[in-house]
């Protein structure tokens, strides 16, 4: 047995644009914030990306023995179309374009977005937390800081970035007038400062309002987070994620406002931020431009699996790279990941059915393997080099199957593929454009089978033909024994 000391769990601390040793705030705990939905409209398969993110570096904590606490939130109000205090807020506007209610909106958004989760294999956090259960809290954090760091407008409370010390550091932003954002608000001192509360026009009603000290209106945005990051977790607490995007302006403004609260000096000292590191995924990339929500149909789960592919194929495609690089879509890149994952599983459903004997304690290999592996996975979630791992202990033909399963379930805890349960049919996904069934092809296949035992081969192409006009790809001698697939 290799007793070798656990590796250190080293994480890309984008404050400080460098790797650290996670070292909780609460001895054995990790407290873990991550950015939840604006839920206007359906999630698009890049937000999924940050929440496979996410997913992954809990389950890389939990797998390193931390008692995790992980939050994510529901924004339902607050979230303008503009991220410069103009425009419309997001929920109110697609409540008038539905003709619903923006409470109905945020109901069947939350939904779906749960739903998608939960076909990424994505685990449930600690709590959901949603903006409006939390607008009182809020209206107690505002009121707390707005005598030094807010002033009043007509529209609403506004943050003075210029109050608190390292204002955009999180962001290497120059935040002097003429450089970075367009001042939209008249009146606002610095072109970055923020709205905290926004006053609901005279003469207007929201659907989503509260009084408040600055008149009735909503809660800025970023607002939501601090609060709800403090309420849940303390602070600091230990990660706060996000999308890349969020490292611009939002969480800027979340650390602002934090460092106000808490009465905080210099970003040089990480935990004044509010969290002692703040993570960020890179963006999923498309440039068939089918990720705008405003274009018609664009890229979500659910498509993907109306064209046969199976989610968890997804999860794999983001896997196989590291989160903090760019990934491009493609159909392609998605079909690769898809048949990667079919290999995995068909390789465990024939572990599956060999192993007799149940397994036995983790003997020189097996540490040493799931060793190399979390190697892997503590260096910055190296998830594209810890599936390298998890091929090699496929490939071990040599070692007992009950063994290499048990190594499997172990790596499947932090790669959340479902590998133990997921069968050969659950990926085999009918093309929701399919006009024939699965039954159907099975029985022509049989004919064909027997007209070419029989050496009737102008009977057997007639058959393949047959099914290739149905949308049939006749896979003879498949690697992986799968003999057909529907085209997508
Ligand atoms: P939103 O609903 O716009 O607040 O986004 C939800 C999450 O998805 C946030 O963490 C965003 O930073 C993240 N995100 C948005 N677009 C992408 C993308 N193309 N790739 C990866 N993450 C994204
Ligand atoms: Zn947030």
């Amino acid at each position: 047995m290799t007793d070798a000391p656990a590796p250190p769990l080293m994480l890309f601390n984008s404050l400080t644009r460098s790797l650290e040793p996670f070292e909780p705030v609460h001895p054995g705990e990790a407290r873990v914030y991550s950015c939840g939905p604006t839920v206007y409209n359906f999630q698009h398969i890049g937000n999924m990306r940050a929440y496979v993110f996410a997913d992954t570096l809990g389950r890389t904590l939990a797998f390193k023995g931390y008692a995790l606490r992980h939050i994510i939130n529901i924004t339902d109000v607050g979230h303008l179309t503009s991220d410069s205090d103009a425009g419309d807020d997001k929920m109110e506007k697609a409540a008038a374009s539905q003709g619903k209610s923006a409470w109905d909106i945020a109901a069947f958004y939350t939904a779906e977005f749960k739903r998608d989760l939960n076909w990424l294999n994505v685990r449930d956090p600690a709590k959901w937390t949603v903006a409006t259960e939390y607008v009182p809290r809020m209206i107690d954090f505002a009121k707390s800081i707005a005598d030094r760091h807010c002033y009043e407008l007509d529209s609403g409370l506004y943050f003075d970035v210029s109050t608190v010390a390292d204002y955009g550091r999180l962001a290497r932003a120059v935040t002097d007038d003429g450089e970075g954002r367009i001042e939209e608000v008249e009146g606002k001192r610095h072109a970055a400062d923020f709205a905290i509360w926004r006053k609901t026009p005279a003469g207007e009603t929201r659907q989503m309002e509260w009084d408040s000290p600055w008149g009735r209106g909503a809660p800025g945005w970023h607002l939501e987070c601090s609060v709800m990051g403090e309420a849940e977790l303390g602070m600091p607490f230990d990660i706060h994620t996000g999308g890349i995007d969020h490292r611009e302006i939002h969480h800027p403004n979340e650390i602002a406002q934090n460092q106000a609260y808490r009465g905080c000096g210099s970003l040089d000292c990480a935990e004044h931020s509010g969290a002692r590191m703040w993570m960020h995924n890179n963006f999923l990339i498309d440039r068939g431009g089918k990720m705008s929500k405003s274009t018609g149909e664009f890229l979500r789960l659910q498509l993907l699996v109306d064209r046969g592919y199976h989610p968890l194929a997804y999860r794999l495609m983001c896997l196989q790279a590291h989160y903090r690089s760019e990934l491009e879509f493609s159909w392609e890149g998605l079909g690769a990941a898809l048949t990667r994952l079919k290999r995995l599983v068909m390789v465990v459903e024939q572990l599956k059915s060999a192993s007799s004997q149940p397994p036995v304690k983790p003997i020189d290999w097996w540490t040493e393997r799931l060793g190399a592996f979390e190697d892997a996975i503590s260096d910055d979630l190296n998830t594209p080099k810890a599936l390298i791992w998890l091929d090699d202990v496929l490939s071990l033909k040599k070692f007992n199957a009950g063994e290499r399963l048990a190594v499997v379930k172990d790596m499947d805890q932090v790669l959340g593929l479902e590998l133990l349960t997921l069968t050969r049919s659950d990926l085999r996904i009918r093309p929701k454009s399919a006009t024939i069934t699965e039954t159907d092809i099975e029985a022509t296949l049989l004919r064909r089978k027997e007209a070419r035992a029989a050496k009737d081969f102008a009977a057997s192409d007639a058959l393949r033909d047959e099914l290739i006009a149905a949308g049939v790809e006749v896979m003879d001698g498949d690697p992986l024994g799968w003999d057909w697939r529907l085209a997508n």
